[in-house]
């Protein structure tokens, strides 16, 4: 059988971490398997290449940054086959351009097009575990690129489609996906299974638990996505498309990493709206919840990922000096689970607690399968564990 597995960057911090994992995928490889596994760069360590970038040139070139991060990955693919060496077994380290990985041109968040798959087979077929960089791509002219910050888990995902395999196993520091972050609400629940859209709403709104568009890749070729821990044996939770109908809170997310944004100027123009617009979106930056709240002047409000936070500084400060700006951190509480929009109770608990807490939401938002709240302060974690105990404990 063809086992494809997914080791994140804390799974591979160290040597004994890179031996623990060696040692894992050996098993699997003796067994008779045939063994592909992907792996992220080790640690933190590709935060410490951009800092690194960013301290010889704050607004290095896009291109150059991803030459830089995607050593990250490189590192650790050839250790494991260096580790996996030492005990016995032969390995090889292949990384984007090796394999042919092929991207869009977009640096820093470029997409997969199509991933080349003789090189893997037959390395396979020689009897090697295969170790594959995540994270990076090449486009047309050979340039690396990556796919956005912790895109390991969407290359795994790929290539174990591209090679036909049964399902995708990515592991990391938690057993499985729970029912909100486990390192913030103590009680949180390990769930057993979900389906694709439950997991990409999950993801998609700031659980750093998997990269959201692995699970679209998923859910297009039809790979359960299994996700474990690094660290131990225990069962974790499969995503897959089984149950036909529920209606259950599944998941509570919170996301403390946005920016609420004011901007005012006295003039109000349609054409200054669209260039702000525009000039946000021509640098990769992604707004949510545009509202311009008077029809006389500007006054525009929206919320971003705090990441943008620097980039966006410097371009009102080069562009749009003439704005007043304000900006404060807050927090949006995702509450998920398919149906839940039916049940007209969750809804009504949800704003009890917010009542009782006195908390303004600043936008509501509802679907299928989510309800979203984005406030106008940070909130505490101890609003996530009210609404967990009341929605799914
Ligand atoms: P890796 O480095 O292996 O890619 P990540 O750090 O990206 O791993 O993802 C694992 C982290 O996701 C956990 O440490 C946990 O804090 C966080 N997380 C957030 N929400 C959830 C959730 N609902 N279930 C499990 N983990 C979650
Ligand atoms: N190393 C990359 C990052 O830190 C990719 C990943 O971890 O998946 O974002
Ligand atoms: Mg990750």
């Amino acid at each position: 059988m063809l086992i494809v597995k997914k080791f994140g960057g804390t799974s591979v911090g160290n040597k004994e971490r890179i031996l623990n994992v060696a040692k894992r995928c050996i098993e699997d490889y003796q067994k008779g398997n045939d063994v592909v596994v992907v792996l992220s760069a080790m640690g933190k360590s590709t935060d410490e290449l951009i800092n690194m970038a960013k301290d010889i040139n704050p607004t290095p070139s896009k291109r150059e940054l991803d030459m830089l991060v995607t050593t990250g990955e490189q590192v650790s693919v050839s250790l494991m086959a260096m580790a996996m060496g030492s005990l016995g077994v032969p390995a090889i380290s292949l990384n984007a351009f090796q394999v042919a990985m092929h991207t869009t041109h977009r640096y820093g968040n470029a997409q997969l097009k199509r991933i080349d798959t003789d090189r893997i087979r037959n390395e396979l077929e020689q009897r090697k575990i295969v170790l594959v960089t995540g994270f990076q791509g090449i486009d047309k002219f050979d340039n690396v690129t990556t796919l956005g910050r912790g895109g390991s888990d969407t290359t795994a995902v790929a290539v174990a489609s591209a090679l036909n395999a049964k399902h995708c196993y990515i592991f990391s520091d938690v057993d499985g996906i729970y029912t909100t972050d486990p390192n913030k609400v103590t009680v949180a629940k390990k769930l057993e299974t979900l389906s694709y859209v439950e997991m990409l709403d999950i993801a998609s709104e700031g659980a750093k638990v998997l990269h959201n568009r692995c699970i679209e890749v998923g859910q297009k070729f039809k790979i359960p996505i299994i996700t474990k821990s690094t660290f131990n044996n225990k069962a974790g939770t499969i995503i897959q498309d089984k149950i036909i109908e529920d209606t259950k809170v599944k998941s509570i997310v919170k996301n403390d990493n946005i920016i609420l944004v004011n901007l005012k100027y006295e003039n109000y123009s349609i054409q200054l709206f669209n260039q702000i617009y525009n000039c946000l979106l021509d640098n990769g930056i992604i707004l949510a919840n545009f509202i311009n709240s008077s029809i006389h002047s500007l006054d525009v409000s929206f919320t971003m990922k705090s990441v943008y936070l620097n980039k966006f500084q410097n371009i009102l400060e080069t562009e749009f000096k003439m704005f007043n700006s304000t900006f404060s951190n807050i927090s949006r509480i995702a509450i998920i689970g398919h149906g839940i929009m039916h049940d007209d109770k969750i809804l009504r608990q949800t704003l009890d607690i917010l009542k009782i807490n006195e908390l303004e939401p600043i936008s509501l938002e509802t679907n299928e399968s989510k309800i979203a709240i984005t406030f106008k302060e940070k909130i505490s974690n101890s609003i996530l564990e009210q609404l967990h105990t009341k929605l799914i404990v």
